[in-house]
């Protein structure tokens, strides 16, 4: 065997070989990462090698499979890695900074990358961006290949006597993670009792299953009327919007246990009919039912069993903390969320 073969096959090994990481993207954690920086030591996925071919000075690029390895830098990688790489770069990620994952957005991963490698943002003796002393605004940059002014934010890190600049996807990103800080920031005070582990996956909405119902009033005479529903289990709340891009919702409803008499049912109450649609469901909480209508015998199911699943699960010390009071940002000018007192839930006709 020659040296192309056997380094190759070292490489493929290196790759499988338990504990380090190999297996795994170290960006992004996609599966069977084939490519290397082969300066950083790292195996990286293809989307994210990408990425690293634009800062050659930092990080350098081979395929595992494709490019010839000599014996030196497969060494070089058999002492790095990716849990390695991860000890050294995200050393200090802060909690509420969001690292993506392998289906999410090229800007996202790009920032990271960036951040990560580049900017050297999360090292233990890493730069920090919010150090005291610096100064930010706007200025107009002269761009790089044409003589075109564009608008930067500009960073002036007095203690490193740098002036850096951000370019819109950076700004984007930054604004992204600075939203998650202060949700954070808000989680923490609102729950000052829960570990901070407890309340990072609470910064970020996720949900069980969206989509259009109709919904009656609470006394349930009044006409139906679609809204948009989406399902946060996370939360046990099932909120609802006038339309699905809408920022505020306008009603949630808190979804307790079974044990604590929370129910829901395949169909409408006796006497009740729907407008447009035939698949009804009724939730019964100990304080009163609520009453939809879906679009579909398949939605109809979906909702059933996507309700069931959290109904089924106990309260944590979290949902019922979040039931007294709402979790939800108070964003809103006109103090439409502030009115809506303590009692964890609301629903307005
Ligand atoms: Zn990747």
């Amino acid at each position: 065997m020659g040296d192309r073969e056997r380094n190759k096959k070292r490489l493929l090994e290196l790759l499988q070989a338990a504990g380090t990481g190999n297996a795994h993207c170290a960006d992004c954690g996609a599966a069977d990462p084939d490519w290397a920086s082969y300066k950083l030591g790292i195996f990286i996925c293809l989307n994210c090698s990408g990425v690293h071919r634009n800062f050659p000075d930092i990080s350098k690029i081979k395929s595992v499979r494709l490019d010839f390895w000599d014996d030196s830098t497969v060494e070089f990688m058999t002492h790095n890695g990716n849990l390695r790489g991860k000890a050294k770069y995200e050393a200090r990620v802060p909690a509420f900074y969001y690292v993506p994952q392998a289906n999410d957005c090229l800007v996202l991963k790009e920032q990271w990358i960036r951040a990560k490698y580049e900017r050297q943002e999360f090292m233990a003796d890493g730069k920090s961006i919010s150090l005291p002393g610096t100064r930010e605004g706007f200025l107009w940059k002269r761009g790089r290949d044409n003589a075109q002014f564009l608008r930067r934010k500009f960073v002036l890190l007095s203690k490193e006597g740098l002036l850096k600049y951000y370019t819109k996807e950076e700004e984007i990103v930054d604004w992204f993670n600075a939203l998650r800080a202060a949700r954070l920031q808000y989680l923490k005070t609102a729950f000052p009792e829960f570990p901070e582990s407890e309340l990072v996956p609470l910064i970020t909405r996720k949900y069980l299953k969206q989509g259009f119902m109709e919904k009656t009033g609470p006394k349930q005479r009044e006409p139906f009327k679609k809204r948009w529903f989406a399902l946060d289990p996370q939360e046990r709340r099932l909120l609802y919007y006038k339309n699905p891009l809408d920022a505020f919702e306008q009603g949630q409803v808190f979804l307790g246990s079974n044990e604590q008499g929370y129910g829901v049912y395949e169909d409408l109450p006796k006497g009740i009919r729907g407008n447009r649609w035939k698949a009804g469901l009724t939730i019964v909480t100990p304080e009163r039912r609520f009453i939809f209508t879906c679009p579909s015998e398949k939605e109809q199911r979906e909702w059933l069993e996507s309700f069931q699943d959290v109904l089924s699960r106990p309260l944590t010390p979290l949902n019922l903390l979040s039931k007294m009071h709402s979790l939800s940002f108070v964003l809103s000018a006109k103090g439409r969320r502030q009115n809506r007192g303590l009692t964890g839930f609301s629903w307005e006709p």
